[in-house]
């Protein structure tokens, strides 16, 4: 706040104004121009597609059906995390979105996903009584490549709305593992039995959050919550940016 005279003047909201005109924000749904003060373009608000009930008791899929409590995934496997949330639908904007946020550099898009999740979920979130969140780690050759874990970013916003402590150097990727995409389901699970590591081991983290931008079939989930579980963690809940469809 600076003064002149008797009039106070805003400094930073003054330096926002200059900042938001000399480099407008892209839309971190479509990547256009948007307007100020906007978190998403106006075209894109229609496109927002929210997970809503019913869903998935345990993996927070959204289904199709009132009568069943668990998608097909969850009632065939089982899971070694405890519940989760996931915030938007694995569609076309949000695929397009996040392969942007990943590979193109849009790290500011962060900013967009945690605050989203921080309002939407909050009660949800703020039950798990969590000690910690913890992003789900890439391998330090990527993130050197990348220069950044996008879950990380997403994490770290999350922790900055709610005020809950991150660790982004509690988990390691050991292995640097293949894109799951192109991989079935027990190829899935393989690559990732043993693809993490504790780094340094802090009793305290009893109940933890994991981070990630996509859920599919839960095997790196899994993965992290298996290692945490061993390393003394009693409950291991999660946060997806995004998630398929359940049945
Ligand atoms: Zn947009
Ligand atoms: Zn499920």
């Amino acid at each position: 706040m600076a003064k002149i005279g008797r009039i106070c003047i805003n400094t930073n909201k003054i330096k926002d104004a200059v900042i938001d005109t000399l480099f407008p924000k892209s839309c971190p749904l479509c990547d256009k121009t948007m307007g100020r003060g906007l978190r998403i373009c106006r075209s894109c608000e229609n496109k927002v597609h929210y997970i809503e009930e019913p869903k998935c008791k345990k993996c927070g899929k959204q289904l199709s059906e009132e009568e069943v409590e668990y998608c097909l995934d969850c009632r065939t496997a089982k899971h070694v995390f405890n519940t989760g949330i996931a915030a938007f639908l694995y569609d076309d904007t949000i695929s397009k979105s996040i392969y942007r946020f990943k590979y193109h550099n849009r790290r500011t898009y962060a900013e967009y996903y945690g605050k989203a999740i921080a309002e939407k979920y909050e009660k949800q979130i703020r039950r798990w009584r969590a000690d910690v969140i913890i992003p789900v780690p890439i391998h330090e050759k990527k993130r050197i490549k990348r220069g950044y874990n996008q879950a990380e970013l997403i994490a770290e916003e999350i922790g900055k709305q709610l005020g809950i402590k991150v660790d982004g150097k509690y988990l390691e990727r050991t292995v640097n593992t293949k894109p799951q995409k192109e991989m079935d389901k027990a190829g899935r699970k393989k690559n990732l039995e043993n693809a993490f590591k504790i780094r340094y081991n802090i009793v305290e983290y009893k109940k933890i959050i994991l981070v990630d931008d996509i859920y599919t079939t839960g095997s790196t989930i899994d993965g992290c919550a298996r290692v945490l579980m061993e390393g003394g963690a009693t409950e291991v809940n999660f946060i997806s940016l995004s998630i398929g469809a359940g049945i």
